[in-house]
């Protein structure tokens, strides 16, 4: 159903290391993405506080060199995961900011903010992020911007969607719908017309290579339904490890040269991190790069470059990784790689011609699909999504998207196996009743234990909630209760179990086990998403009249000092016209005289505008 939307929809790719925000542009009928306040199209996920402001996209992670502890980003890797899991308490040895375990167990981010101590949990983080996008885009288009569709990695569980829906929810935007990354990236090459034109099965391969992570996804899309044959990657491959590469050549670089290791100062391995990752993308459309710094390490300047080829050597081995991971995912898909009908370029790092050539080499010269720039493909589907959700489109081409589970759900039965109701790849929106009985006579109650994943024993899965459903009336064993599994649009799951034979239902929903905010507290965390909005703004108030006592300190600093450089001069001016008129007055013509009067006279102006301008600034202050 299309909603009513006042103001304009929008399309949110909320990147591990980038976000694009894009919107459909009716009267060109395409999708336009935005680009930030320094003219970037994509803005850097990243969050920094300082003692006196906080600081998001490019203005965060410029500083992030001297502020590294409380600078946060890749809060994608930890949303809706709890802190024990292994994939956290492996990043977390890597992130120069500080985590804890929060109350229920969630992953907690501490940071100094305004020299006090500050915990914030990742959809407060990506919170943040999103409104950034959101004022990008409000600023563009000069009005309110409420709505969005984001998109989500294929492979998020349902309580990392649920998180990221709640990270929509206090950053102030109404979230219309979650669709998955590759899925997007299809809809904005419109491959999904193509599907229905010829109504046959379309294979397609995203390849979808971004700045912290890898990922492959098979899709068959049929009849606007896009299913996820195969996924594969690898979560800590993308251009930050090529950036990584080419800083390590420097390194070496600069000892080589000048005898001394930068490795330990971690500000100038971080601005040199920077410069790499410059160079890295200039080598994308140039045979060379150039580095060039000021005072790197003890006051010594580096400068140097960087061949395409040497690039390429630099990582051989991490291009071919890739090319490795798209031959796992087409054999697990269990296709042959001549029936990959459209292969589909997507993230900054498939900007690099080596991995193209490596990809396109694999697929026996294959066109790739790269029209759009690979970073804004997902923003740019998902902005043609958010457009079609809303009301008063039109041009809009017509795709009703329809993504599938990415893991098979289930409850617990009996002891520990893992009985499943809805298997993974089913297109959803999907509901499901089964019956199942009690196990003993007059049981009043029963525990429901939901899980996500593909192994038999539930508690090799992924628990994702739990909940008691009581008040059964005395029965013998065997009593009928149904459960039923909903999953809505953007995939978010609501399970509830009836005793159906009285009349009587108790609608239950799952408890807070995975971390799941209540509704109390995000409207909690949105009234504090507000308050650093207006701190921010507070901020920047101060900053720009701080700016302007600033500018006025130094005009008047400078009339002073053209009065005291007049003052030499006007003296020289007076004493030349006395020794004219005492003792040169002879020897010149009427000219001479009347030049000199000029000169007085001009000195006399300026130096009265000049006084003008400081009693002015006087009165001001
Ligand atoms: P995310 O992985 O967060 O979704 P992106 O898809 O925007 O983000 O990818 C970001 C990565 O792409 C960064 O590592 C960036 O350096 C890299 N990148 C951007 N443009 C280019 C380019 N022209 N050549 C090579 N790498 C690029
Ligand atoms: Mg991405």
């Amino acid at each position: 159903m299309a909603k009513k939307c006042e103001g304009h929809a929008v399309g949110i790719d909320l990147g591990t290391t980038y976000s694009c925000v894009a919107v459909w542009q009716q009267q060109h009928s395409r999708a336009e993405i935005i680009p930030n306040d320094q003219g970037n199209r994509t803005t850097p996920s990243y969050v920094a506080f300082t003692h006196n402001q906080r600081l998001i996209g490019d203005a965060a992670k410029n500083q992030a060199a001297i502020n590294s502890t409380n600078t946060v980003f890749d809060a994608k890797r930890m949303i809706g995961r709890k802190f024990a899991d292994p994939n956290i308490q492996k990043d977390k040895v890597l992130w120069p900011f500080k985590v804890i375990s929060g109350a229920n167990g969630e992953p907690i981010v501490s940071v100094k903010y305004k020299d006090q101590e500050r915990r914030l949990c990742p959809e407060e983080i990506s919170a943040m992020v999103l409104t950034k996008m959101r004022e990008t885009a409000e600023a563009y288009l000069d009005s309110p911007v409420e709505y969005a569709v984001i998109t989500v990695p294929a492979y998020f569980s349902d309580s990392q969607r649920k998180a990221t829906r709640d990270a929509g929810a206090i950053a102030g935007l109404t979230v219309m719908r979650l669709i998955n990354e590759p899925t997007a990236a299809a809809i904005a090459y419109g491959l999904d017309k193509r599907a229905g034109n010829c109504s046959a099965e379309r294979n397609v391969l995203i390849f979808d290579l971004g700045g912290g992570t890898f990922d492959v996804t098979l899709l068959t899309i049929k009849d606007k339904l896009f299913e996820v044959k195969a996924a594969c990657g690898n979560t800590h491959l993308g251009g930050e490890d090529f950036d990584d590469r080419m800083l390590k050549y420097f390194i070496e670089e600069f000892e080589k040269k000048n005898k001394v290791d930068i490795s330990g100062d971690s500000r100038a391995l971080r601005r040199l991190r920077n410069e790499c990752e410059r160079a890295k993308r200039t080598l994308s459309s140039s045979i060379d790069a150039f580095i060039d710094i000021d005072c790197l390490f003890k006051g010594i300047d580096f400068s140097s470059s960087i061949t395409q080829a040497k690039f390429e050597e630099l990582n051989k081995d991490l291009f071919e990784e890739c090319i490795e991971i798209v031959k796992e995912c087409v054999t697990n898909a269990g296709i042959d790689k001549r029936c990959i009908h459209e292969v589909v370029l997507v993230g900054g790092s498939s900007r690099i011609p080596k991995v193209q050539q490596l990809l396109q080499e694999f697929f026996q010269g294959k066109n790739l699909f790269k029209a759009l720039n690979p970073d804004e493909a997902v923003a740019y589907g998902a902005a043609l999504q958010a457009a079609l959700l809303s009301e008063g489109f039109k041009n809009v081409p017509n795709v009703v998207v329809c993504d599938v589970t990415p893991l098979s759900l289930g409850i617990c039965e009996k002891v520990d196996i893992m009985s499943i109701e809805i298997p993974r790849n089913s297109s959803i929106p999907i509901k499901k009743k089964t019956k199942y009985g009690t196990v003993v006579d007059n049981q009043s109650f029963a525990r429901v234990f939901v899980y996500e994943g593909e192994r038999a024993r539930a508690s090799d899965n992924n628990l994702l909630g739990r909940f008691v459903l009581s008040g059964i009336p005395p029965a013998p064993r065997g009593h009928p209760i149904m459960i039923c599994f909903n999953i809505d649009e953007d995939g978010i799951l609501n399970v509830s179990a009836e005793e159906e034979t009285t009349g009587k239902s108790n609608e239950i929903t799952i408890t807070n086990d995975k971390g799941r905010m209540s509704a109390k507290e995000i409207a909690r965390l949105i009234q504090e998403a507000k308050i650093y909005e207006a701190e921010d703004r507070e901020f920047l108030e101060k900053d720009g009249a701080m700016n302007d006592l600033d500018d006025y300190v130094y005009k008047m600093r400078k009339a002073l000092e053209d009065i005291e450089m007049d003052k030499e001069k006007i003296g020289d001016a007076i004493v030349k016209a006395k020794s004219l008129l005492d003792d040169h007055k002879e020897q010149h013509k009427k000219d001479v005289f009347e030049k000199n009067m000029k000169d007085l006279e001009l000195y006399s102006e300026s130096l009265n505008a000049n006084l003008k301008n400081m009693i002015l600034s006087y009165t001001i202050f």
